[in-house]
């Protein structure tokens, strides 16, 4: 007697990231699924053409699709010569000017890359830049130069509102969510964190692991959504203690929730650990 097998259902595919650092602290990143066809990949924001096709050669890889988060040249910078070499699409903000961009996508649209067997939603965080998008799914995040661990880009374009409100709702996704920006500046971040919250435990316990890995020079990214939401001063700028000492900082009281968050980040602008 020997029982049928079920069927078993085909698993979603896992998600792999590789990191490929650029530049003096940019982390372009490559991704692909697990099993048959994890050599097929797509690049986040490779502002740097020639360390993308390093790791391609090195491995055997196919670069199949090119996803951009915003246009500033540290992550555009490598777009158009791999978009020719490779003839693929180019996916990026439909509100910014991309090079080679073929395919305009914003805050709703899906992005399928089915030779990956992976799709990540868009979501639209301006405040970096006017038109940023991010890029979520597989329960990773890749949101360019918007959060940053321990951090948050600077406004070259939105405002305050706008920032608080894009990154309010990255915050809002699952705590186990992992973070994928794209600089390292996590050790300068935390150092303006404790000066924010110098009582916070969790982010003091998280300096010290940053500190490590930093003197081993390794990446501290990817962070998680959940532990951001605990140590990340700009995730937390509704609570009264860093709000607080924010208005002290600045010398006045805040006239509301983007006014504190806007206070936070100007002092940061200025701050010299
Ligand atoms: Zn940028
Ligand atoms: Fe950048």
């Amino acid at each position: 007697m020997h029982p049928e097998p079920s069927p078993t259902p085909t698993p979603p595919p896992t998600l792999m990231v590789t990191c490929v650092p650029a530049f003096d602290d940019n982390y372009l990143w490559l991704i692909h699924g697990d099993g048959a066809a994890a050599h097929h990949v797509a690049a986040v924001d490779p502002g740097d053409a020639d360390a993308i096709n390093a790791v391609l050669d090195a491995h055997h890889l196919t670069l199949d699709a090119i996803l951009v988060t915003h246009h500033h040249g540290d992550h555009v910078g490598g777009v158009t010569a791999l978009a020719s070499r490779y003839h693929v699409p180019v996916y990026g903000p439909a509100n910014e000017d991309i090079p080679a961009r073929s395919i305009a996508v914003q805050g709703g649209d899906t992005v399928a890359l089915p030779t990956l067997g992976l799709s990540f939603q868009v979501i639209d965080v301006p405040g970096h830049t006017a038109g940023h998008v991010a890029y979520v799914g597989h329960h990773a995040l890749f949101c360019g130069d918007t959060l940053f661990s321990g951090g948050c880009g600077r406004l070259f374009e939105g405002t305050p509102a706008q920032m608080l409100h894009s990154l309010a709702h990255l915050a809002a996704l699952a705590p186990e969510t992992r973070v994928y920006c794209a600089h390292e500046y996590t050790a300068a971040n935390l150092k303006f964190a404790l000066a924010v919250e110098p009582g916070n435990r969790a982010l003091a316990a998280y300096a010290g692991e940053v500190a490590a890995l930093r003197a081993r020079r390794l990446p501290t990214i990817p962070t998680t959504i959940g532990r951001e939401r605990a140590i990340n001063p700009f995730l937390r700028s509704r609570l009264a203690t860093v709000r607080d000492t924010a208005a002290r900082h600045a010398g006045r009281a805040p006239a509301d929730d983007a006014d504190a968050f806007g206070q936070l980040r100007e002092w940061k602008n200025e701050f010299r650990g």
